[in-house]
């Protein structure tokens, strides 16, 4: 039987599914039973997707900072083209 602090150890694998069937089954029998992993449980996934959520966004950022440099880049490029045609 799965203890509490068995399930501490893989809680973070549990929510990234990342656990073997019968890991898994043993989680999830233990969750039935104990409220206090339930929150524990819970609380993880929550933080686990507000970074998830605050990764993305970081990741947008970067994307649209790239493409401004881009747009930028591109723009000074043509410049210099029809520069050089004078
Ligand atoms: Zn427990």
């Amino acid at each position: 039987m799965l203890m509490c602090r068995d399930l501490a150890d893989i809680a973070s694998d549990y929510i990234d599914g990342e656990l073997t069937n019968r890991q898994n089954l043993s989680v999830k029998m233990h969750l039935m039973m104990c409220k206090h992993c339930r929150t524990f449980i819970g609380n993880l996934r929550a933080s686990t997707d507000l970074l998830k959520v605050h990764a993305s966004r970081q990741e947008n950022e970067e994307l649209i900072r790239k493409i401004d440099e881009r747009v930028a880049e591109a723009l000074g490029a043509r410049k210099s083209e029809s520069d050089g045609c004078k």
